[in-house]
């Protein structure tokens, strides 16, 4: 039976990668090891690693742009921690546009000042704040392109004098952006990028170094970027899940390839959600998410019943976040248009059942 999977993340991969991932764990590359009990200095990881790092730039359009790639640990929420301790010297922008916003900026203060350029929160974060005033004496300014949680987007970005800093954890590779106008782009594998256990950080070499503090080794760019992200032991099989991802992306025609699929998928299922009259969904119109579609029952009552039809049409992973309830739908890159047509074709059957 066929399980049509929405998980927020971790999430959907392509089943090529897991068959790839697997086989590599029982006998890489016909070596007669497995994967996980090499060393992480064998030539034959060695190039898997730099292989990922080098199909990053050039499925961002970086190549030979002074970015660097990284894959290191902690999740997204470590990378919080080491933006500020690299970049904020004075004073740090942060634009407040959900969850995963609030948790970058919070985790920042304990480093160095921050102040809130502009906030979502007055309407529950349903929508990107735009036209803001950008203080000139920032050391960098940090947004959130995605927030998974709540279902927005940005679609134009904010225009700034100081170096930009963008967690992409839930878009990144999902669709064609100018990579380059950003001066530090980070992401957690776990959504569009391969696996949990390690974090994609893509750095423009010139903004680092300008920092008056001593920074720890594992906490510090440079020296990652000094050792080619082998600073000490990286997470090989989250690495590798993530070279196959690449890979699969580049194979199936690049981001931009990923692009078109993910917006008619998008369309499918906004379409639905504007369509069926039991649900309504939060986002404002022109800043929803093409990855997450968050939406609600008009009637909660409903909820057990829906959730029960969901279970038994192999629907996975549709509940929204624990902190706001309803309904979520993540589309990553990896979700065929077939599992969306699916699920559209099971809500329009439960309001012909009510
Ligand atoms: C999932 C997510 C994170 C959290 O990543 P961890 O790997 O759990 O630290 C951060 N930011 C965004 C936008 C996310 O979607």
């Amino acid at each position: 039976m066929k399980i049509h999977n929405f998980s927020s993340g971790p999430s959907i991969l392509p089943k090529e990668v897991l068959q790839k991932a697997s086989e590599a764990v029982v006998n890489f590359n016909n070596s007669g090891l497995s994967l996980i009990e090499i060393s992480h200095r064998d030539p034959a990881f060695v190039e898997v690693l730099n292989a990922a790092r080098s199909l990053t730039l050039e499925l961002l359009d970086l190549k030979d742009k002074g970015y660097s790639v990284l894959f290191l640990q902690g999740g997204a929420s470590m990378e919080f921690v080491r933006i500020a301790t690299n970049l904020l010297n004075k004073k740090a922008g942060y634009i407040n546009t959900g969850n995963w916003a609030n948790n970058a900026q919070m985790e920042a203060s304990f480093i160095g000042e921050v102040q809130e350029i502009a906030s979502s929160k007055d309407r529950n974060y349903s929508y990107i704040p735009k036209s803001i005033h950008i203080p000139q004496d920032l050391d960098y300014v940090h947004i959130t392109s995605n927030n998974t949680i709540y279902g927005t987007q940005y679609s134009e970005f904010p225009t700034v004098d100081v170096p930009l800093v963008c967690d992409m954890s839930s878009d990144l590779f999902s669709r064609v952006l100018d990579f380059s106008k950003f001066d530090l782009i980070y992401a957690c594998a776990q959504k569009n990028a391969g696996t949990s256990g390690v974090n994609l950080v893509v750095i423009k070499n010139d903004i680092l170094g300008k920092i008056e503090r001593e920074i720890p080794n594992i906490m510090n760019y440079s020296k990652h970027i000094e050792k080619e992200s082998m600073y000490n032991t990286p997470a090989v099989f989250s690495v590798y899940v993530s070279y196959l991802t690449l890979n699969w992306i580049k194979d199936k025609g690049g981001i931009a390839a990923m692009e078109r699929r993910n917006r008619a998928k998008a369309h499918l299922m906004y379409s639905e959600i504007d369509r069926n009259s039991l649900f309504y969904g939060t986002a404002q119109q022109q800043d929803r998410s093409i990855m997450n579609a968050v939406f609600y029952l008009n009637e909660p009552r409903l909820t057990t019943l829906f959730d029960d039809w969901c279970i038994k049409n192999s629907i996975y992973g549709i509940k929204g976040h624990r902190t706001v309830g309803g309904y979520r739908a993540s589309m990553y890159n990896a979700l065929p248009i077939e599992s969306v047509q699916h699920l559209v074709g099971v809500m329009q059957h439960f309001e012909e059942s009510i």
